[in-house]
């Protein structure tokens, strides 16, 4: 089947699909300046010790280990990274009715800047904080510490990102796989889904009858 072809087809079946959902990963965001931290240029390929600080045994037990993902959160270049024409272009499906839910891997916040609604961060979210202790949640702030803060409660605070050996919030797992079991139409975007539990979504998808079509996004 020749592309063009393709394309016509996905569009008929968007058209024409009751319920169509979208999952998207690093790949969407590439162009807004983030870099995909597993491909080449990954800032865990460039810099292994930041995989250290995404460990939560180690956040946990080691202040220097906290320090050093204090900083690169703060440095993050999601605080001032703008949506592309991808992020946009789902903001109109939305706005088409055609949209029901987007199911992201991606923790820059980029979806709901672009103005996109019902949104599930799978793996949290750069621009939260949470207490490790007592649960507090604090919205958004881009503290300018050079260390984290410690939560009213004298508990450590953490972002809302899930690290290694770190459970997905439940109940954004749990809206991802039922809007993956409702659809008649999932669109992945930018990711190979090959990290759990992301990759299962799709399957959840084919097994309740839905089509599942894969976007590549071919770097300009
Ligand atoms: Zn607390």
């Amino acid at each position: 089947m020749q592309p063009a072809d393709s394309v016509d087809l996905v569009k008929a079946w968007i058209t024409e699909a009751q319920r169509v959902v979208v999952l998207t990963g690093a790949g969407i965001s590439t162009d807004s300046g983030i870099p995909d931290f597993r491909g080449p240029q990954g800032v865990w390929t460039a810099n292994p010790a930041a995989e250290k600080q995404s460990t939560l045994q180690h956040y946990l037990a080691d202040p220097q280990v906290r320090q050093a993902a204090w900083r690169s959160r703060l440095v993050h270049p999601a605080w001032t990274a703008r949506p592309n024409r991808g992020h946009l272009a789902l903001v109109e499906l939305q706005r088409r009715g055609k949209l029901h839910a987007l199911i992201t891997q991606n923790i820059d916040g980029l979806h709901r800047k672009a103005g996109s609604r019902s949104v599930t961060e799978i793996h949290g979210s750069l621009r939260e904080i949470f207490c490790v202790r007592c649960g507090k949640e604090y919205r958004a702030p881009k503290i300018p510490d050079s260390t984290p803060p410690l939560c009213n409660c004298g508990g450590v605070l953490k972002p809302n990102t899930v690290l290694f050996g770190e459970s997905l919030p439940p109940q954004a797992l749990e809206t991802a796989r039922r809007e993956s079991g409702a659809c008649r139409v999932m669109l992945v975007i930018g990711t190979s889904a090959v990290v759990q539990p992301a990759a299962s979504l799709p399957y959840v998808a084919k097994e309740h009858g839905a089509a599942v079509v894969e976007v590549n996004i071919e770097q300009a």
